[in-house]
């Protein structure tokens, strides 16, 4: 140090403190070079570095930039820990100047703070530092002293700085996290001027070429044409770059390539050799370049196509080279430069909207639904980032407009410098022009022929967002399935919106693409795979025309769009209102209805909108939980929650609701389902005129759920128990092949369903393998490419064409599912056990195992159910009051059995069932338990199991009914404890067949037409039927209300509201039941809509003052819906068919009746004719506009037209007397529109007119002069009215008439 101080004798204290700093910060840096090994000494690169900062600052001057402090490399990595840049010739005006000005560009950002730093080290772009380590090349350069590196870029690069030692005078640093898993790389650097070398390397200095050997590009296609070339021949080269290629990894061989343009042809150059990697970053793309010592290489992948090959004697000169170094050090000239040269260079499209004018399909306003194919174009853009839309997947935003995505460009080294405010410029990149509606208009994709080059670093901070890297899920599944860009962009998307909605209540965030590619795989139509689908990567990047999976795009492909359960439920409320239709509510007779006719029959509607008749498909992801506050399990997501109506069916026969408790706590999709509204309106309409007023509404609400079939979920992660159960049913399969699986489908609806689950749900099945197969035919360069991704992230090459957990689960003998995050304990959830225990793996006989405390179990069939109430019950856990609750009658097999550990859906054992005869139990669920309601069946056969205990009294029955409940009848009852649980034991599951116990009366299923026509039919009936219409009532009685009872449990409840459901048979068309139903006061029941099947229990059956039968709701009784309603049914009530019946045979005595027949019959006489106007209000006549009534006074001004005739029919079997009201007056009196009108309009001046027969003749207690009466007393008896049958008479002149009997 001495001897370097001593040259600057002449300087002040503070200055040679400073030089000696230089001295020890050199000392630090001077490491071992690579080219030779003798490294400098610190005096050595002191000095040049006290003379390269003269001749950067002033080289007249002798003022040394004491403000600035010396940094090693090892310094920069350790103890610079925020994001910094250093500029040495600006001053601090010129500074604040130029961070204000890109804070101003981009407003949510900071500019990077100063640092008066002056770093030195050694530029290389070897991997380590010991000079013997010669292909130690990767491509990445890196500035380093004796113990550390730093990675580093420069925008102008040169080969010829590289193995020199250098001052950096301007230059970026952005640390990043150090948990990189590379110690060495734990920041960034950006060199924004070129560094001063200190040393001079002679080697890098290329000999001299003389005009006559540099051939140009032409000359060189010449040369490769020639069938025989001479061995060892090398060309040197001169040409425009016209591409630059990725560097690729591929088994650990790193290689690029590049183009050379002249005029209309072009050659590709590759370069495998390590020590001209740096290369990458020296190219430039419109720069003219000479490169030489090139030799001729025949592609052996390519079909002996022919190349050039970099030699190691090759050099690289380009316009810019071995420039005088103080010359290209002026930091004033850098960003002009490059910018004139890009312009002149080639065409850069920087303006998309000029791109929109001449594109034919600009002006279509949104994707069309049909995905279609498009052609992407390749241009070259320039640009700025303005977004980092999702780092990890590479998708950013330039421009503030355009789209960028880097996903199908491996090589990532790029990534860091990518944050907001950098300037780049991308040539050969696709243009694709709305390929989704989840990402811009605009989209720019880079493939391996793209080459992505930062013009001028960004001067902002980086957002904290994490950079892009090779291992990143989305990527890793880009490569895997080999995605278009859409169905890549709905990935990204998927995976983020799964993260909002799932994570971490459901699903661990690294699990997160797992699930997201499972939906992947189902939304997506299962793909042709050809071989236009091989990715080959030395054909993307260097045959011409080019052709990549990016040249052809899907449009809009999946269409289906990720619905949160919040989202669906505003949609469909506001779909809701936005289609009803007042007037459509009405029957034909709402013309003539009275206020207190026409205003119930508006308080009740429906809308269902099957899901996938919707133009943008939604898809709806979520957990399946019961809270035990309702009827219906639910469908969750951490945005909210919507009750579900499901129900199981196979080959659309055999109807039943959904029972597997397995369910609960599964993870699923579904895009098969419909999403229903009902509608409750308040309304006070005076009549159908004024059904346009909204003011008449006085009060509206509606419910949202969905319906499916179980069978359309589609599993994305299944239960602790689903697991068990599949996996069983997998073995079952796989051990007994086909016979026993024809006999499990037999009596199985659920279980064959849920095999096909399992197979999508582990990935299984033929499907699965025709991927598998073409993924292992692929070419080998896409395997190198998985290589270099799969290496990233510690998967081995045998592993890496398919490489991850997914495919690792096809391989496994067993199938191993993965679970979600959160294995909840039971006792907390009702469905989802804990995961601890591995499942059913090691079910059977009792085995001292440590981590498991045993539990008891039994099983039982349910004979049938109650309905959910609130009831007074009085229990330990329960203080007082009326809590939610319900019962089921179950027969109980055997006795309680002890288990190790919990069976779960464990098989059925012969033991569970022996013992005792099967029994009658009454099981009582209270609060908690509640949860087990939507999936507790009629016939279905549980295991009801007690964990944590061994005591086997847990679970026996009391013999009679205990403390302070009045015994109505014998059965004894059991408490359902809230930490108990359910298992579903489908047929499958059950290899014996259980005793069979015939069933007590009462508990026997009827139909429609037993329940109507069985003498023995009990008080209380169960009974199976089809909604046809549903009408409620009119509020005649003062509902007892509990709300805070209601809130308190946080159950459902609708205040006050009694509806008749008209229940058809099954079977027998014609046969109907009404039935009145007290909804309020109780859970709402959701799914009660025409069109849906129904088990209706305990309902009571009365017999009516005219003998016909109807049912009553009773508080126990229960209503379950069996079967959906068919999905064209839309809103009108359903129409069964109706029986065609001969008057003579109804009115037989003791005749089975249908209830509704069509009567085929003539008019005989008109007996009676009526036409009034009444008051909408009071229902008193209503004359010239007024309401006649007088006391009170009634001041309506609303009236309302009715019609009435009695009329006698024969249809040659027998004759009847029918009722025919207002609407049908018209038809009979066979009047136009016209007519009817003028006869209302004469009606209303006399307030109503009234004839009736009198032997042949229609006479009127009235004035019987009245035109009117007259004219309606001959058109009663003329021939269009009424006719003697004639047997030649046509069919279509008889009047139809659907009539009801009644007698
Ligand atoms: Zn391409
Ligand atoms: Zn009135």
């Amino acid at each position: 140090m001495d001897s370097f101080l001593k040259q600057f004798r002449d300087r002040n204290q503070a200055e040679l403190r400073w030089l000696g700093e230089l001295y020890q910060c050199a000392e630090a840096s001077a490491c071992p070079r690579a080219n030779c090994a003798a490294a400098p000494s610190a005096g050595q690169l002191a000095l040049s570095a006290v003379r390269g900062l003269q001749e950067l600052l002033d080289p007249q001057s002798p003022v040394m930039p004491l403000s600035y402090s010396f940094v090693s490399v090892s310094e920069l990595v350790t103890k610079q820990n925020i994001p910094c840049c250093s500029r040495l010739t600006w001053s601090t005006h010129q500074y604040r100047e130029w961070a204000r000005e890109a804070e101003q560009r981009l407003p949510n950002h900071k500019a990077l703070p100063r640092a008066n730093l002056l770093l030195i080290g050694y530029l290389t772009d070897r991997k380590c530092a010991e000079p013997s380590a010669t292909n130690g090349s990767d491509g990445t350069w890196r500035v380093r002293d004796q113990s550390f590196s730093v990675c580093c870029k420069a925008v102008s690069a040169q080969p010829n700085w590289l193995q020199q030692f250098m001052l950096f005078p301007s230059w970026n640093y952005i640390p990043q996290n150090a948990s990189a898993q590379n110690q060495q790389t734990r920041g960034f650097l950006e060199l924004t001027a070129p560094p001063v070398p200190l040393t001079l390397d002679i080697a890098s200095v290329a000999p001299e070429r003389s005009c006559s050997e540099i051939i140009t590009v032409a000359d060189v296609i010449k040369v490769l044409q020639q069938r025989r070339r001479k061995g060892g021949v090398r060309l040197h080269v001169h040409g425009v770059v016209s591409a630059v290629c990725p560097l690729l990894d591929i088994a650990g061989k790193s290689f690029f390539c590049f183009c050379l343009k002249d005029g209309e042809s072009s050659v590709p150059v590759l370069v495998l050799d390590v020590d001209h990697l740096c290369w990458q970053q020296c190219l430039r793309v419109g720069e003219g370049v000479c490169v030489s010592e090139l030799r001729v290489c025949a592609l052996r992948t390519l079909g002996g196509y022919k190349v050039l090959c970099v030699t190691p004697q090759s050099h690289l000169s380009t316009a810019q080279a071995y420039p005088d170094v103080t010359e290209s050090g002026k930091e004033v000239s850098e960003g002009k430069v490059m910018e004139v040269k890009t312009e002149s260079g080639m065409e850069v499209k920087r303006d998309v909207k000029r791109w929109r004018v001449t594109n034919p399909d600009s002006g279509e306003n949104c994707v069309p639904p049909t995905a279609r194919t498009k052609i992407s174009k390749m241009i070259s853009y320039k640009g700025v980032l303005t977004k980092v839309l999702d780092a990890e997947s590479g998708l950013f935003e330039l421009d503030g407009q355009v789209g960028l995505c880097l996903a199908y460009q491996p090589s990532l080294r790029m990534a860091s410098s990518l944050r907001p405010g950098v300037q780049i410029e991308i040539h050969n990149v696709h243009f694709l022009y709305r390929a989704s509606s989840i990402c811009p208009d605009v989209l720019l994709c880079v493939c391996l022929r793209s080459s992505l080059r930062v013009t001028n670093f960004s001067g902002l901070q980086p957002g904290g967002a994490s950079h892009p890297n090779a291992e990143a899920p989305a990527l890793r599944i880009l490569l895997e399935k080999n995605l278009g860009i859409s169905e890549y962009l709905w990935l990204c998307h998927c995976m983020k919106t799964l993260k909002e909605r799932l994570c971490p209540r459901w699903v661990r965030e690294q699990r997160v693409a797992v699930v997201a590619s499972r939906l992947l795989d189902l939304v997506l139509p299962p793909r042709q795979e050809g071989p236009n689908h091989r990715r080959d990567i030395y054909r993307e990047m260097l045959l011409e025309p080019h052709c990549c999976p990016l040249l052809e795009y899907t449009v809009g492909s999946p269409h289906q769009e990720l619905l949160s359960v919040k989202d669906l439920l505003l949609t469909m409320e506001r779909e809701c209102w936005h289609s009803l239709s007042l007037a459509s509510l009405l029957p034909p007779s709402g013309p003539y209805l009275m206020r207190t006719q026409l205003n119930p029959l508006l308080s009740w509607s429906f809308h269902s909108l099957p899901a996938w008749s919707t133009p943008k498909p939604p898809v709806l992801v979520g957990v399946l939980e019961s809270q035990g506050k309702g009827v219906c399990v639910r469908l969750a997501d951490q945005t909210g929650a919507v009750d579900c109506v499901a129900v199981g069916s196979e080959d659309g026969q055999s109807h039943c609701t959904a029972s597997n408790t397995a369910w609960l706590g599964c993870l699923v999709s579904i895009q098969r389902f419909t999403m229903v509204v009902e509608r409750f309106l308040k309304t006070d309409f005076p009549s159908w005129r004024h059904l346009d007023d909204e003011c008449h509404v006085t009060h509206r609400h509606c419910r949202v759920y969905i319906q499916f079939c179980v069978s359309d979920l589609q599993i994305l992660s299944p239960s602790a128990s689903m697991a068990a159960l599949l996996s069983t049913q997998q073995e079952q399969k796989a051990g007994d092949g086909g016979p026993k699986e024809k006999g499990a489908a037999e009596d199985g609806r659920v279980s064959r369903m849920e095999v096909t689950m399992a197979q999508k749900a582990v990935g299984g099945g033929g499907h699965r393998n025709r991927d598998r197969d073409s993924e292992q035919a692929r070419h080998e360069g896409l395997q190198g490419l998985a290589v270099t991704v799969g290496n990233s992230c510690g998967v081995g090459p045998t592993d890496a064409a398919g490489g991850s957990e997914l495919s690792a689960d096809d391989k496994s003998p067993r199938p191993k599912i993965p679970r979600l995050a959160e294995e909840r304990d039971g006792a907390e959830y009702g469905g989802r056990s804990s995961g601890a225990e591995g499942g059913a793996s090691e079910p059977g006989a009792v085995r001292g195992r440590l981590q498991s405390d045993g539990c008891v179990s039994v099983v039982f069939r349910v004979e049938s159910k109650q309905g959910l109430t609130f009831q007074n019950v009085y229990t330990s856990s329960v203080a007082s009051g009326r809590s939610l609750c319900f019962h089921v009658t179950v027969m109980m097999f055997g006795e309680p059995r002890l288990w190790a550990e919990n069976p779960r859906v464990h098989p059925l054992e012969a033991s569970e069932t022996m013992g005792v005869e099967p029994r009658e139990v009454d099981l009582q669920f209270v609060e908690k338990s509640v949860c087990w309601f939507p999936l507790l069946q009629v016939d279905g056969v549980y295991r009801l199991v007690a964990p944590h205990t061994q005591d086997p009294g847990v679970l026996c029955v009391p013999s009679a009914p205990s403390k302070g409940r009045a015994v109505l009848h014998s059965t004894p009852y059991l408490l359902v404890q809230p930490q108990w649980r359910l298992y579903t034991l489908p047929p499958s599951l059950r290899p014996a067949p259980l005793p069979m116990v015939t069933r007590a009366k009462e508990l026997v299923v009827m139909s429609v037409s037993q329940v109507l026509y069985s003498s023995s039919a009990s008080a209380l009936v169960s009974f199976q039927g089809l909604i046809t219409s549903r009408i409620t009532l009119e509020e005649n009685e003062k509902v007892p209300c509990f709300p805070e009872e209601y809130s308190e449990t946080g159950a459902d409840v609708e205040s006050s509201l009694n509806v008749k459901l008209t229940v058809g048979d099954l079977a027998i068309p014609g046969q109907i039941i009404h039935v009145y139903l007290k909804l309020s006061g109780r859970p709402y029941i959701p799914g009660l809509v025409p069109g849906a099947r129904v088990l209706l229990q305990y309902f009571q059956r009365s017999v009516s003052r005219t003998d016909s039968v109807y049912c009553r709701s009773v508080p126990i009784s229960c209503v379950t819906v069996t079967a959906l309603p068919p999905t064209d049914c839309g809103t009108l009530p359903v129409n069964l068919p109706v029986p065609a019946v001969l008057l003579g045979e109804w009115a037989l005595v003791g005749a089975r009746r249908c209830a509704v027949g069509r009567v085929r019959a003539y008019v005989t006489c008109v007996l009676y004719l009526q036409m009034q106007w009444v008051c909408s209000l009071c229902g008193n006549i209503f004359k010239q506009d007024r309401c006649v009534q007088k006391y009170p006074p009634c001041t309506s001004t609303i009236g309302v037209f009715q019609a009435e005739a009695k009329v006698a029919v024969d249809d040659g079997s027998g004759e009847a007397q029918v009722w025919i009201s207002s609407q049908m007056v018209s038809g009979l009196l066979g009047l136009g529109v016209a007519e009817w009108e003028g006869i209302q309009r004469l009606v209303k001046v006399r307030g109503h007119v009234r004839v009736y027969s009198q032997g042949r003749n229609m006479v009127s207690i009235a004035d019987a002069e009245d035109p009117l009466v007259e004219y309606l007393s001959s058109l009663c008896v003329s021939t269009v009215v009424c006719r003697p049958p004639q047997p030649d008479m046509p069919a279509e002149e008889a009047i139809p008439m659907y009539c009801r009997a009644e007698t």
